[in-house]
């Protein structure tokens, strides 16, 4: 039996079985393992993160072990020009030894036989379409994977809740849950820990997170960037599914959860579990959930057209490309404040931040000019920031109130968001993996606000691409000027 390691930086219990000495790659030739799974893991290794390590990549293609090696060379680059000397060795060594095995997941024993050439312990990364991925699970028996296999999931999980509650029974026949990592790449550990960091280890903050002092809590995730080729999948997913379903709801119940006894995993996913199972939209979707679709415009200098006018996509879809919804933590600390979650595409200004506005003092002495804006503390995500929104008496005239803004960065992460993924898996840590419960929760709260969309319950309002968001649309997250 294992025990917990005594390392204090350490959030898991290490796996019986020992690290992972294989990492196999299915989808060796897509767009993910080339754009951002292999570079994330050329940082780890430069890093001496992965000593030791054996890479196999493969896929569908006919592709030769020299074609990926190629592929290797070419995604492994840009580590390998920062590297010193050990990393691009290490480096070198991997993808020299790195072989690719062409194989059709989706026939049944295929991958039970690669499997059964592989060192074990093997980290099974499925980089390949969700449908596919499902599926060669289905083919896998017990016996067919070797002792500590860990099984790498990526988004969608599932197309809704039952179907993530069906794949969830899938995974955990094969290998137990704390093996099975649901990757959210959004959630990079140090973000996760500059939010727990900044939360519970300033006295000033826990006593006013709550409903008495807070009004709102926003979670923006605005991109300029539109479907970038990617409409295959993004036209059947849309903002709502895309990034709210997952990354939002997680940086959400990170914001709102009580203080944990401890940041390892079985703590910190036991309070994220709780906060979201309390978490719910609607029933008054029209009034608590908005969603648009951009039309031609242009960010920056690039022309933009409509969204219905990229190729590969289908108006008849009814995809929205800017999606806000209202959650609400029924709870004791939460009920009343309204959590505003809002993502999109295609939006002028790039937006990735959570927004927490106080409530107004009780009693401005009179005799103050000027308004009294609410205190705001805004979390920039990527680069990692902070910043306090306070008012101070203004320059000139002191009975005038202004505006002051404290500012701080916050510590940044050497990994790229999926090196911290690999990270996880090669080490056996899954405190950034989502849980099975956690996964299938954050289907049941979106789920009604899909089926009130696809029913048109709520319009499709439509955005310029490159403006901020359909005019009608009010956000409250700018500075609130001062009256004079
Ligand atoms: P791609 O379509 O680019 O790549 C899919 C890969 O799977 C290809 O290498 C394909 O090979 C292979 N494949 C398909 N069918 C089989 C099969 N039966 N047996 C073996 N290999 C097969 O998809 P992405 O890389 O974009 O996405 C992969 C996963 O990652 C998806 O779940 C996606 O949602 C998720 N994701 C992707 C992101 C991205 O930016 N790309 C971001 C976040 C998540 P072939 O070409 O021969 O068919």
């Amino acid at each position: 039996m294992s025990t917990p390691t005594e390392d204090a930086n350490v959030t898991y219990t290490p796996s019986p079985e020992g690290a992972v000495k294989t990492l196999l790659i299915l989808g060796a030739s897509g767009d993910l393992t080339g754009r951002l799974l292999l570079p994330g893991l050329a940082r780890l290794i430069t890093r001496g993160r992965a000593d030791g390590l054996q890479l196999v990549g493969a896929g569908s293609d006919s592709w030769s072990t020299q074609d990926w090696q190629g592929r290797l060379a070419e995604s492994f680059a840009a580590a390998q020009e920062k590297a010193d000397d050990a990393g691009r060795a290490a480096l070198e060594r991997i993808c020299e030894d790195s072989t690719y095995q062409p194989v059709d997941v989706t026939v049944e024993g295929e991958l039970a036989k690669l499997l059964d050439t592989l060192t074990g312990p093997v980290a099974i990364y499925f980089a390949l379409p969700p449908a596919i991925s499902q599926k060669a699970c289905e083919l896998l028996e017990p016996d067919d994977v070797p002792a500590g296999t860990r099984l790498v999931m990526e988004k969608p999980f599932g197309s809704g809740e039952e179907s993530a509650r069906r794949l969830n029974k899938t995974l955990k026949a094969l290998v137990p849950e704390d093996h099975i990592h649901r990757v959210d790449h959004f959630l990079g550990k140090a973000t996760v820990f500059n939010i727990l960091g900044l939360r519970f280890a300033n006295r000033m903050l826990e006593p006013v997170w709550s409903n008495q002092h807070i009004e709102k809590v926003e979670i923006f995730f605005d991109e300029k960037l539109t479907v970038e080729g990617r409409s295959r999948y993004y036209d059947k997913a849309g903002a709502l599914r895309d990034m709210i379903q997952s990354h939002l709801l997680q940086i959400m119940a990170l914001m709102a959860i009580n203080g944990p006894a401890t940041i390892h995993e079985r703590d910190l996913r036991d309070h994220v579990g709780s906060t979201l199972r309390a978490a719910s939209i609607g029933p008054d979707f029209a009034r608590c959930t908005r969603r648009a679709r951009y039309t031609a415009g242009s960010i920056g200098d690039r022309s933009v057209p409509d969204y219905v006018d990229e190729d590969g996509i289908d108006a008849e879809n009814m995809t929205e490309t800017l999606a806000e919804v209202e959650v609400a933590i029924n709870n004791e600390r939460w009920a009343g404040v309204p959590f505003i979650l809002r993502s999109g595409k295609a939006v002028g200004r790039k937006r990735k931040e959570a927004v927490v506005t106080f409530k107004p003092v009780n009693h401005l002495p009179t005799g103050f000019t000027g308004a009294d804006a609410p205190t705001r503390l805004r979390i920039g995500f990527g680069p990692d920031t902070l910043q306090l929104e306070m008012d101070v008496n203004g320059p000139g005239n002191i009975f005038s109130l202004d505006r002051a803004v404290l500012s701080a960065e916050l510590n940044a992460s050497d990994l790229h968001p999926y090196g911290e993924v690999l990270d996880g898996v090669l080490s056996g840590d899954p405190l950034l993996s989502v849980r099975d419960d956690i996964a299938e929760d954050c289907w049941r709260i979106v789920e009604p606000v899909l089926e009130a969309w696809a029913n048109n319950e709520v319009p499709m309002d439509e955005y310029e691409a490159g403006s901020s968001g359909p005019s009608a649309w009010v956000t409250s997250q700018e500075d609130v000027p001062l009256e004079s």
